[in-house]
């Protein structure tokens, strides 16, 4: 486990908040994210679309916040997250085709289903 990556789930939701922070977790090291100091993922049953991911400013506290909405099935919420990092991934790499939605797109399924495989979740 990267010591540097720090992942944090703001709004408390009972059974969605472990999952977050255990894929947080796994794709954190998953990704080689290491010179991600934190990424916080925020549950937001207000979210007005599946997810989204912002770089924060340097004076803020975490380096990305991911809003995931928690009014969909498990798998997809876990999808979800995976959608996010690989857009932070592209960040931190700093390459990426096209607006990088193709590669989001083309993992997020096949690396959710890896986490339960490997029994992550
Ligand atoms: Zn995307």
């Amino acid at each position: 486990m990267d010591e540097m990556t720090y992942v944090v789930s703001k709004y408390v939701h009972r059974d969605l908040q472990p999952v977050a922070e255990k894929a947080g977790h796994w794709l954190s090291e998953f990704f080689a994210l290491k010179d991600v100091k934190k990424v916080v993922i925020d549950i937001d049953p207000d979210l007005d679309c599946w997810g989204e991911c912002g770089e924060r400013d340097d004076t803020e506290d975490a380096t990305y916040e991911i809003s995931v909405n928690p009014k969909q099935c498990l798998r997809d919420f876990v999808a979800t997250i995976v959608h996010e990092f690989v857009h932070i991934k592209q960040w931190e790499s700093g390459s990426w085709d096209g607006d990088g939605e193709a590669e989001a797109n083309y993992l997020q399924y096949s690396v959710a289903d890896r986490m339960w495989k490997e029994g992550v979740l």
